[in-house]
């Protein structure tokens, strides 16, 4: 017999972890959802340049109906595309965006949300960057291991493993291909200098993807598809973990339904969710026993602040919104100029750097692809040269090109806030996003792209100084703060097992209760934290 129902609001990484947690511990789970689908695989056994010649219309496939999927040089230097069927992901609802300044925001309304187009980074936080936090290391390990044993995470206690803490569940790293074994063979011979010098290490990336077949998935095939989405299911994305769900008694999905905001009774408890149905507009009511949002930080943010400004709370404010600023840095490997590009090999980082700052909490991350077969025109057209020769250079330096995405902490600060604002067509109101970055940034950002340059030509690198290009606030889709789990606090706050401290059955389960945001990708934490919040609240 079940012990009670939870409704999670969202099936992104945060959410289905929990539920799958909560299930197992003997709850009910509903979980409502817009959760738009993704189009079924094609060819799902091709490799890249089996899709080219099998497909009747490859151009479309891989440029999109009106070419949408072309990034033209007016588009901010941006290296990064997004394939058109993935397009789903990132389709909007009917309700207005936010309004957003300083601050790009991404936000996803489909089934299995922003983690359906990510590349599987999976990094523990260790004690020094969870200063600040009321849990530590500990309290999360047992979540992190499993989490990794659901999922299967590839890596290696190399020399990385000073910044990652052991956890259960690690499989032996992918095959690297060429760029990255020479990258790393460099490293071994130049360690001392790079590791004395610079606080710099390199090691394997952790990555969400199968080295051997687990949980009825297959092990990664190196088709070089995964920027397209993996046909086999070798890279985790929350999807997979739905589709077990599905399968699970005592599971209720509800797709095609937008939450708008939830009531409270006279108690303060959270008693009833108000949704529209996506199709229609039709407004529907769900009653609540538990409520557990997991709807991303910024919409889960949205749905309790219009629930706030329903119950006639005086324009409801939070602060403390994060983001990893990054900075991309495309580069040359000199040894590898003139040689053949390897199609047939994981898309995504295989590599990682980890930078030692002055706190265990200023580590930098940075995350390191060699360039095989992902879409390639961003980079051609940023060449200084005409068309002609870009295609020409670009073909000679092909396999030798490479993007190291640099990474860095975030803090709560007061400037950085989400609040609503009411639209005088009297339609549902909107989110407003602000950013402001510190002060010292640009400073702690130029030192450190330096020291990476001066690192990657102790590689053989070169990294042009013109082509490093920093991103918008936003663009690393890792947020995180506004209502931080703290031992005391008021009501914009939550305890450290994700209770908010409003409304007496609802549990933030997202990102939205980080304390801080170190310098790693943020979403292994999210699974393991939503999975310990499940544990310790819904035992
Ligand atoms: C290109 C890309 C690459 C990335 N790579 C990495 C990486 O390598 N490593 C890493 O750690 N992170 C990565 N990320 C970030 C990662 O995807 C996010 O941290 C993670 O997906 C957040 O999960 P979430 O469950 O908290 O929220 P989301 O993924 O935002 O899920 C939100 C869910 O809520 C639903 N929802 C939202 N609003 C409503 C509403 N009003 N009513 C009903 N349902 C609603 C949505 O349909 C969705 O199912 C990447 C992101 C992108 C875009
Ligand atoms: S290379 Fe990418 S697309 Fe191919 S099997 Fe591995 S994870 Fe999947």
């Amino acid at each position: 017999m079940s012990k009670g129902e939870v409704t999670v609001i969202g099936s992104g990484a945060s959410s289905v972890h929990f539920a799958r947690t909560a299930l197992e511990n003997g709850w009910s789970v509903v979980m409502l959802d817009v959760g738009r689908r993704k189009p079924a695989a094609v060819l799902p056994d091709a490799d890249l340049n089996g899709l080219k010649t099998g497909l009747e219309d490859p151009a479309r496939y891989f440029l999109g109906e009106d070419y949408g999927s072309l990034i033209l040089p007016s588009d901010q230097d941006e290296y990064y595309g997004f394939p058109p069927n993935k397009a789903y992901i990132f389709d909007g609802i009917d309700d207005p965006p936010p309004r957003a300044t300083g601050f790009k925001p991404l936000i996803s309304f489909a089934e299995g949300g922003l983690a359906e187009a990510w590349t599987g980074g999976s990094y523990p936080f260790h004690d020094g960057e969870l200063e600040g936090w009321p849990i530590c290391f500990d309290d999360l390990s047992p979540a992190y291991d499993r989490v990794a044993q659901r999922i299967g995470i590839t890596g290696e206690d190399d020399d990385l493993g000073k910044f990652y803490p052991r956890h259960a569940g690690l499989m032996p790293p992918l095959e690297l291909d060429a760029h990255a074994r020479l990258l790393l063979d460099r490293y071994s011979r130049k360690r001392e200098l790079l590791n004395k010098r610079f606080g710099c290490y390199l090691g394997h990336a952790r990555l969400a993807v199968l080295s051997r077949a687990h949980a009825g998935r297959p092990a990664c095939d190196y088709l070089g598809r995964c920027l397209w989405g993996c046909p086999r299911g070798s890279l985790w994305v929350p999807s997979i973990g739905l589709e077990e769900l599905r399968a699970q008694p005592g599971f209720t999905y509800v797709p095609g339904v937008t939450v708008r905001h939830f009531e409270v009774d006279d108690g303060g408890r959270v008693h009833r969710i108000v949704a529209v149905e996506t199709s229609s507009g039709q407004e529907r009511s769900f009653p609540v026993e538990r409520l557990a949002l997991g709807a991303g930080a910024l919409m889960s943010a949205h749905i309790l602040l219009a629930s706030w400004l329903r119950a006639g709370k005086a324009t409801p404010v939070l602060d403390g919104l994060m983001d990893n600023r990054q900075v991309l840095m495309p580069f040359v490997n000199l040894g590898m100029v003139a040689s053949q590009f390897e199609a047939k090999s994981y898309q995504y980082h295989q590599l990682a750097f980890g930078l030692e700052g002055d706190t265990p909490f200023d580590y930098v991350h940075g995350l390191v692809t060699t360039l095989k077969t992902a879409l390639i025109h961003p980079l051609v057209q940023s060449l200084p040269f005409d068309l002609l020769t870009s295609l020409r250079t670009f073909r000679d330096l092909h396999a030798a090109l490479g993007l190291l995405n640099v990474n860095f902490p975030d803090t709560r600060r007061p400037n950085n806030t989400l609040s609503m604002e009411k639209l005088d067509d009297g339609g549902p109101p909107r989110l407003v996003v602000r950013y402001q970055p510190e002060p010292q940034e640009p400073k702690r950002i130029e030192r450190v792209v330096r020291n990476f340059r001066r690192i990657l030509r102790a590689l053989g690198c070169l990294a042009p100084k013109k082509m490093t290009h920093l991103r918008p606030m936003g663009a690393s889709v890792h947020y995180a703060g506004a209502v931080p789990m703290v031992e005391t606090g008021g009501e914009r706050t939550s305890t450290p097992t994700g209770r908010a401290r409003a409304f007496e059955n609802l549990w933030l389960i997202d990102g939205l209760t980080f304390p801080s945001l170190p310098a790693k990708n943020l979403t292994f934490t999210l699974m393991a934290n939503a999975t310990r919040i499940a544990d310790l609240e819904f035992d």
